[in-house]
């Protein structure tokens, strides 16, 4: 291939909310390519598991029955990575290393009660249903102290290493601010001493400008893969009026987030001719003094260069902390909105 061939497709880009760069070498993605390919499962599951602890009317780990619900149902996790009971610890190692209790709080959250759908699968009334749970769960949430952050996560498919199929996400409430989150706000932060502006709002203004990389859009709100996307089918979900968390969001906003989001990942599905796996995440403020200058936004992060083909990171993404993708986000769009008819 010629180096004129690659103009557009060799590049790097600034990720304005990571302040990193991000590589781009698109022209390299029809290399030989013989590890990372992964089957669908094709067993289908039942709508009902009398195994699954998430299922309606089953047994939990400890002693609890589910209750038979219809709708969403939210739960402390018999598991938990942090809770409000973790052991008094320390906070100083001989004066250096730090450490202190894993405070904080964490739930589960059912999507629906049939075991064997996913968020794409059902209707965006249910979509909106969750999300205007995650918004009322959180306003909960944000009340109790010492909580200053609440961050919701679902690891979807078992290639995001989810340990239960049943459509479900978590809530991680905490008395820290998640790493991510602090980035954003530093940058956010420095480009508003810069510049005067939002730096979120600059990311939505430049995509609904430049059009190219919309997945689905309403008055409510926008999804799109970024300019600077570090994974291919990497998506950002928007609402247009600014919230720094989703707890301000009126319920005309939250169903108009709703119908953007199942929009989006009826996409991936179709797409690749399954159900996708990725990694959604709810990005919001800390609770405890939502900062003006963040922006709620939902975060899709699925972990593939094309269907049935895993990114892995290597080297330069696990150690050097700076990405490598190998297809354009502007490519990637395209090849979703194929699909833009049947959703
Ligand atoms: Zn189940």
């Amino acid at each position: 291939m010629s180096i004129e061939n690659t103009v557009g497709r060799w590049e790097k880009r600034w990720h304005p909310l990571r302040q990193e760069w991000v590589v781009y070498a698109a022209h390299r993605n029809s290399r030989p390519w013989t590890t990372g390919t992964t089957d669908q499962d094709t067993n289908l599951a039942p709508a009902y598991d009398p195994s699954c602890y998430l299922c309606p009317t089953n047994l939990r780990i400890h002693g609890d029955h589910n209750p038979d619900y219809k709708g969403v149902y939210i739960f402390d996790n018999d598991h938990p990575v942090v809770g409000l009971n973790a052991p008094d610890t320390e906070v100083f190692v001989h004066d250096f290393y730090q450490k202190g209790p894993a405070t904080g709080i964490a739930r589960v959250v059912c999507y629906d009660p049939r075991h064997n759908v996913t968020l794409s699968d059902v209707s965006p009334e249910v979509v909106n249903n969750v999300l205007s749970a995650l918004q009322t769960e959180t306003i909960r949430l944000s009340k109790i102290h010492p909580i200053k952050s609440v961050f919701v996560f679902e690891n979807k498919g078992k290639e995001c290493g989810v340990s239960n199929p049943h459509p479900h996400c978590q809530i991680y409430a905490t008395d820290f601010v998640f790493r991510t989150v602090q980035t954003h706000l530093d940058a956010a932060k420095t480009y508003r001493l810069q510049s005067g502006k939002s730096i979120f709002g600059q990311i939505l203004q430049s995509e609904i400008a430049d059009q190219v990389r919309i997945i689905a859009e309403n008055d409510q709100a926008v999804a799109f893969i970024p300019f600077f996307a570090r994974y291919a089918y990497e998506v950002m979900i928007m609402p247009k009026n600014h919230h720094p968390t989703i707890m301000t969001l009126s319920s005309e906003e939250i169903k108009g987030l709703a119908e953007v989001y199942w929009q989006t990942i009826r996409k991936l599905d179709l797409n690749a001719g399954h159900t996708f796996p990725y990694v959604m995440s709810l990005m919001q403020s800390p609770t405890d003094q939502p900062d003006l200058d963040y922006w709620m936004y939902l975060h899709i992060l699925p972990p593939y260069r094309a269907p049935g083909l895993l990114k892995y990171l290597g080297g330069p993404e696990s150690n050097g902390g700076t990405f490598m993708a190998d297809t354009m986000p502007e490519e990637k769009a395209l090849e979703l909105n194929r699909f833009s008819a049947l959703v």
